[in-house]
């Protein structure tokens, strides 16, 4: 008998014919564990109040009404909503919306980047950059930000002007350094850029007062976008719902590739509820600055280098082993980021209790002698 007709064991990836490219690749993600502090993927740590989860319930009921219907294909209602909610004139048709700003960001590389085509980036950013580009099949580049993770400007442009990427993707605040990048450097690369730019805020409501949004720009340089999301200040990661802000042309792209349909009626439905309540959702925003701050002063008085942050969450280090901080940590029920370059950690600003839990593990740990034991550099300066 033939062995290979009768051979009934499942298949493993190695038996199918996947995409070279995606061989020995695994799903993106972050561990998600069932721990008391959950500081490790920049999630608003409070949950919505009552009356907005009322006010949902009824959206959700009345949407399911009609759910043997597809969804307004277009979101017209929502992306109103949105525009009204980041305010400088924005109408929906410059608004595009979709499940996270992951996904948005995926339509942009789907509309201008591609085979032949090249994104850069300015590193250490966001890991799921790559991913995109690898998944559209787009070449990727990036320019090294400076040692205080801003980006050097000079160097940006010429790189810009040499390399000419179809696509720039600048996060600002950067994930996963918290550092905002100024408006002058963000319309020098708009200047050079012979593609389209994207300035990633999502973490743009925990900026310090200030800090000025590229929604400024948009009327300047029409291959300009600004992605924000609901996921981090909104406190509606669950909800899944990220959005763009461009010229109507640039959205009229991302209409092209999108997925017929692809925001589900109960994803419209709750995220206008949610923008209803905006000042309520947003509520806390204030405190996690606060804490972020306290957090990040307090890094420094135990000797370890911070980087500054605009954003929710703190980088700090360096650590000959970081991953023995890490699970030291984890064992003590705080879940922070192993993530950025070698020796750092990323902490999320919690709640007061998360954060008193953090720097009550971070303690033990510094006063380990073989865990505590840190690179011997000189603090970032600026
Ligand atoms: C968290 C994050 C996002 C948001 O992702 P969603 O898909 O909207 O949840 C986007 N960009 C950066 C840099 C992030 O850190």
């Amino acid at each position: 008998m033939n062995a290979e007709v009768t051979n009934s064991a499942p298949a493993t990836l190695d038996d199918l014919p996947l995409r070279p490219e995606l061989i020995g690749e695994q799903p993106y993600g972050a561990p998600q564990l069932d721990v008391p502090h959950l500081l490790n993927v920049n999630e608003n740590p409070y949950p919505p109040g009552a009356g907005i989860i009322a006010d949902a319930q009824r959206a959700v009921a009345a949407a399911m009404g009609s759910m043997n219907r597809y969804p307004e294909r277009d979101a017209r209602a929502l992306r109103g909503d949105l525009a009204a909610y980041l305010g400088h004139g924005l109408t929906a048709d410059q608004v595009w919306a979709a499940n996270g700003s992951n996904e948005v960001m995926l339509h942009v590389m789907q509309a201008f980047g591609g085979p032949g085509r090249t994104a850069l980036s300015f590193a250490p950013s966001y890991s799921m950059y790559p991913e995109y580009a690898r998944d559209s099949h787009t070449a990727w580049t990036t320019v090294d930000r400076r040692d205080d993770f801003t980006i050097d400007v000079d160097q940006a442009t010429a790189a810009i002007s040499e390399q000419r990427p179809d696509v720039v993707l600048i996060a600002s605040p950067n994930n996963p350094t918290g550092t905002a990048t100024d408006l002058a450097t963000v319309a020098e690369i708009c200047r050079v850029a012979p593609g389209v730019v994207v300035v990633d805020e999502a973490y743009h409501e925990f900026a310090r007062p200030g800090t000025a949004s590229a929604l400024e720009l948009l009327d300047q340089f029409p291959r300009l976008a600004v992605s924000r999301t609901m996921s981090k200040a909104f406190a509606f990661a669950g909800g899944r719902l990220g959005y763009l802000a461009a010229s109507p042309a640039f959205v009229d792209a991302l209409r092209i590739v999108r997925l017929p349909y692809h925001l589900s009626a109960v994803t419209q439905a709750v995220a206008r509820v949610a923008l209803a309540h905006a000042d309520e959702m947003l509520g806390q925003v204030a405190s996690l600055r606060r804490e972020r701050d306290a957090v990040a002063a307090w890094l420094v008085d135990h000797g370890l280098q911070v980087a500054e942050s605009d954003a929710n969450f703190v980088l700090f280090g360096r650590f000959a082993d970081r991953h023995a901080v890490w699970q030291h940590l984890l064992d003590r029920g705080v879940l922070i980021r192993e993530v950025g370059p070698e020796g750092w950690l990323r902490v999320s600003a919690g709640t007061p209790d998360d954060m008193a839990a953090f720097r009550h593990a971070l303690t033990e740990a510094l006063a380990d002698p073989t865990m505590g034991r840190r690179y011997d550099t000189t603090r970032l300066e600026k």
